[in-house]
Order: structure tokens, then C-alpha cells, then sequence
């Protein structure tokens, strides 16, 4: 049954990867075919569906967001994370240095690009890349997540605009570690390459509260799986972020990679690769995707249950 409806969901949005482009302002992003589209589906109760391009690895981009909240909210403790980062969708592009400049405030949310740096650079003191490596093959249950160098250099060829990001922020005394350290470790996360599989193994342990199902092994606090799956809804999907919520009612974060991350919750976490793009960063039939499998499981938040 599941199998079928992804078989079905990827079949009828498939047209739509010609609706979008790659990314392409990370040169190495848009050599990709965008003619892909993969999802996978993982349950609680073991099962593991795929159908399309679920093996395929990609660039994991913005989804390591994600992760980094994660690790931060456990090792160093919610009161910190957001002392200096909001809670707020922002209602801006991802990469925006809008608000910086023109409000007293802190990066809006810890998923947009301001906001993860501002992360990050909690993390650097804390916490070396090869333990996020390690945690993110452990939350992913996949050991064969590493570093695609090539994507790490074009992106760090390109830094100019999170530079200006890392140090404004700086200015501003938000961020306190070292500039150049923090974005390294910030591009150096979203390097990382996944597969939709991966991201549906992740979509499980914060389905599950952050425990993997069938081994027990905790590997969240129950708490940082409820503040990253409840900041995943309000901000996850950039400034498309309220109408995906409408529209597909399940808690995702996005990448410029083409990944989506999602969660719904008690019952399966979901992986979806379509590195086609929309304007605003999105996956446009990876979205067509999620709406099917919504509608079709009863997966949105507010489902009507009767
Ligand atoms: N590494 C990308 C950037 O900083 C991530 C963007 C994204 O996936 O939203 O621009």
C-alpha cells in the first residue's frame, strides 16, 4: 500500500522537475540532473518503502541545519542556542542580510543561513566536525554519509554572501567564535552527501523523539526533538514555509541540494530528493511528492482524525 502510493506520487510529479533548476550559484550544485526524483519512506514499526532515485547522494545543504540545532541543543542547552537566535520565521530568503542590518534583533530562526552560523558558532568551541560526522551518520543511520570535497571548494569559492552574513553578525557580538572557523565548519556541514534514504532514517529518530526504533538507542533528548520538529514547521520550508504548512501539514526542512526532511510524527520519517528548485529554494516536485503523500496516509498535523 505505501509502496504503491509513492510509486504513484513520484509518477505524477515527475513532469514538474521541469518546472525548476538546480542551484546554481554553488557552481558544483548545478551540474546536477535535474531530472531526478526519489523518496523513501521509513515507519516505526520497521518497514522501509523507497521508490524513484532513494539511493542517489546528494548535497544535504540546509537540512544539516537541522543537525546543528540538534547537537547544539544538546550540548550546549536551549537558554544558550536562543539567547542569540530567534524563534520566528523570517518571511525572507535564506541568505538575507536584510534584517541584520535594520533591526536591533538576532538572526530570526536557526534555519536560515544567519541563524545556523550563529549555531555553528556555538558548536566550534564544543564539538569537532568528525563528532557532527559521526552524529550525523548515527541520526541518519547510514555510515556512508562523508564530506564531498568538491562540493565543500565551490561552495567555499563562493562564500562572499555568508561571509558578510558571519561578520556582521560578529559586529554585532552574536557570534563570538572565530568568523573563518564557523563558516568552515558551517560549509563543511552542508557538504555533507545523503541520500533520500538517509534523511528518511533521520525522519524517524525525531519521529521516534529522538530514539532509533528497534534498538532503543537514545540518541536525542526527548526535548530537542520536540523544539527541532515544531522549528522545522514554522520555518523548515524557507519563505514558503506557511503555505507548505497548509498545503502538506507534515514538519520538513529543505535544502538548495534538492533534499527535503520530513517528519510525521509517531509514524515514519519521509527523504525526498528533486534537485530541481524552485524560487525559493524548494524542491518543486519533491513538494508535488509530499502533497500526495499527505492527502493519501492522512499525514497533515491536523488531519481529520474521525
Ligand atoms: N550552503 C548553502 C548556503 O549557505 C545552504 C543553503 C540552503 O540549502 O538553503 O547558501
Amino acid at each position: 500500500m505505501i509502496q504503491t502510493i509513492l510509486e504513484q506520487a513520484v509518477e505524477q510529479a515527475l513532469p514538474a522537475v521541469e518546472l525548476g533548476e538546480p542551484a546554481s550559484y554553488i557552481p558544483e550544485l548545478g551540474k546536477v540532473d535535474k531530472r531526478q526524483l526519489g523518496v523513501c519512506v521509513r515507519t516505526l514499526d520497521g518497514g522501509r518503502f523507497c521508490a524513484g532515485d532513494a539511493q542517489v547522494r546528494f548535497s544535504i545543504q540546509s537540512i544539516s541545519k537541522v543537525i546543528s540545532l540538534a547537537a547544539a541543543l544538546e550540548r550546549c542547552g536551549f537558554e544558550t542556542v536562543f539567547s542569540q537566535v530567534g524563534m520566528e520565521p523570517s518571511g525572507d530568503a535564506f541568505n538575507s542580510l536584510v534584517r541584520l542590518e535594520t533591526s536591533e534583533s538576532c538572526p530570526s530562526n536557526p534555519m536560515i543561513n544567519s541563524g545556523a552560523i550563529t549555531v555553528d558558532s556555538y558548536l566550534v568551541p564544543v564539538i569537532s566536525f568528525e563528532e557532527m560526522l559521526a552524529f550525523t551518520r548515527a541520526l541518519c543511520m547510514d555510515e556512508d554519509i562523508c564530506l564531498d570535497e568538491r562540493v565543500y571548494r565551490s561552495e567555499m569559492s563562493n562564500i562572499s554572501r555568508n561571509r558578510a552574513i558571519a561578520y556582521l553578525l560578529e559586529n554585532k557580538g552574536v557570534i563570538r567564535s572565530d568568523v573563518e572557523r564557523t563558516l568552515e565548519f558551517y560549509v563543511r556541514m552542508c557538504s555533507l552527501s545523503v541520500t533520500a534514504e538517509s534523511l528518511a532514517g533521520f525522519g524517524l529518530v525525531l519521529a521516534n523523539s529522538g530514539v532509533v526504533p528497534g534498538t532503543g538507542r537514545r540518541l536525542l533528548k526527548a526535548e530537542t526533538a520536540r523544539v527541532v520538529k515544531t522549528i522545522m514547521l514554522t520555518c523548515g520550508m524557507y519563505d514558503g514555509s506557511g503555505c507548505f504548512a497548509v498545503r502538506v501539514g507534515i514538519p520538513s526542512k529543505s535544502g538548495v541540494g534538492g533534499g527535503i526532511l520530513s517528519v510525521a510524527d509517531r509514524r515514519m520519517g519521509i527523504g525526498i530528493f528533486g534537485p530541481a528548485l524552485d524560487r525559493k529554494g524548494n524542491s518543486v516536485a519533491g513538494v508535488k511528492v509530499l502533497e500526495t503523500i499527505s492527502a493519501r496516509m492522512n499525514l497533515h498535523i491536523f488531519a481529520d482524525q474521525a
